[in-house]
């Protein structure tokens, strides 16, 4: 019989071979809400679910279909949409019917604990490219230690069985922080067991994008330092091996940064775009300085793609600091820095972040020593 279905992994498409070395939109993101049922102590987006002031300026449903419209109309071919929590939005059906109408891929980021089964339906009638669940523990009492909501544990299993029983694949991530990290391994065989295909974990707790620094003072608070982010790295057999593929030039000392001077040098703005909750355009979801902010209400996607973002990305430091650190630093690519973070950290999109600076030699340290682990093994029959 003949199949008239082929998949592929996204990665594989011969698109990227022909938009190679082109500025062109291919996906964007939607954070639809700020707002979320849960109160995780490491986010850094997240406001109350009853915000009234975050739900007035939230995009409606007809801004979201004209922005997906335009992006379309540049070309884009894919959208996440991300929250807060966005399965608190009611009208979450419609929104994302209106998307896959667009003839987009969807993925979408959720908590899973307001998954019901409508909307499991949904996803089985209309595949969405891929969910991501985030889970905060193994247990009750870590998991809800983190989200600070009674019950919200039990909810999120609920809302993964539920996609399971639809027979919907789900990629699941963790952010381990110090309230979780005791439960790191469980959570790691938790989130194997229910997706066969996908885990990851994240122990790098991002600043809110507000700045807030009650909400910020918290967040320092959950982060592990540098050499246990490094161990908890190596301790994944997988994430171990492709740190050791992705950085053998750092480790071979034969990696020589630009040095130009430039800002940005991460490949933001060249294939996709957020679009935040209040209207407000960023070239990747955590650049909210705002002189790097294009108001979408007052312009367009096309503006914003062909004259602002543009004119953002070719910015060039003057800092001493910057100059003599970031911009000439081997460790560079080790490192979490860039200016959206260091915007984030410090105020200033071109300053160096110290404890970014204790996680890239962790990193490098931890490396090393693994190479030299692997290098002490005997060969293989
Ligand atoms: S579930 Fe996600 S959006 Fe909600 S509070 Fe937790 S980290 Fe923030
Ligand atoms: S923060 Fe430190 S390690 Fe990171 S790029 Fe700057 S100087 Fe290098």
């Amino acid at each position: 019989m003949t199949a008239y279905v082929r998949t592929t992994s996204l990665s594989r498409l011969p698109l990227w071979k022909k938009i190679e070395g082109q500025r062109k939109l291919v996906d964007f993101s939607l954070e639809i809400t700020a707002r979320c049922n849960l109160n995780c102590r490491h986010c850094y987006v997240n406001r109350p679910a009853g915000d009234s002031e975050a739900r007035q300026v939230e995009l409606s449903r007809e801004e979201i279909g004209r922005f997906a419209d335009e992006a379309v109309k540049l070309g884009a071919l894919w959208c996440t949409i991300t929250g807060g929590e966005p399965l608190l939005r009611p009208d979450f059906p419609e929104i994302y019917l209106d998307l896959k109408r667009k003839g987009l891929l969807v993925s979408l980021y959720t908590n899973a604990t307001l998954i019901r089964n409508e909307h499991a339906q949904l996803f089985r009638r209309y595949p969405p490219r891929d969910i991501e669940v985030t889970l905060y523990g193994a247990s009750p009492a870590v998991y809800e230690a983190v989200t600070r909501v009674p019950g919200s544990f039990d909810a999120s299993l609920r809302g993964v069985e539920r996609l399971k029983l639809a027979g919907i694949p789900f990629r699941v991530k963790a952010m381990i922080m110090r309230t979780n990290v005791a439960e790191a391994e469980a959570i790691g065989r938790l989130g194997r067991a229910w997706t066969r295909d996908y885990f990851r974990f994240d122990p790098f707790l991002h600043l809110r994008y507000d700045r807030d620094p009650a909400r910020n003072a918290e967040i320092r608070a959950q982060r592990l330092p540098a050499e246990d982010i490094a161990a908890l790295e190596m301790a994944d057999i997988e994430r171990r091996r492709a740190m050791l593929g992705k950085f053998e030039r750092v480790l071979n000392n034969e990696f020589e940064p630009q040095a130009s001077g430039r800002l940005f040098c991460c490949g933001i703005g060249e294939i996709g775009v957020e679009l935040a909750y209040n209207g407000h355009l960023r070239a990747c979801p955590s650049l909210c300085h705002p002189d790097f902010v294009y108001d979408w209400r007052r312009g367009s996607l096309a503006d914003a793609w062909n004259r602002f973002f543009p004119a953002v990305l070719c910015q060039v430091s003057d800092r001493k600091e910057f100059r003599e650190r970031c911009c000439v630093c081997r460790l560079v690519n080790l490192c979490l820095w860039c200016p959206a973070q260091a915007a984030l950290e410090t105020g200033e999109p071109d300053s160096p972040i110290d404890f970014f600076c204790e996680i890239a030699h962790a990193r490098l340290a931890a490396l090393r020593r693994a190479r030299g682990e692997m290098e002490r093994l005997p060969p293989t029959e």
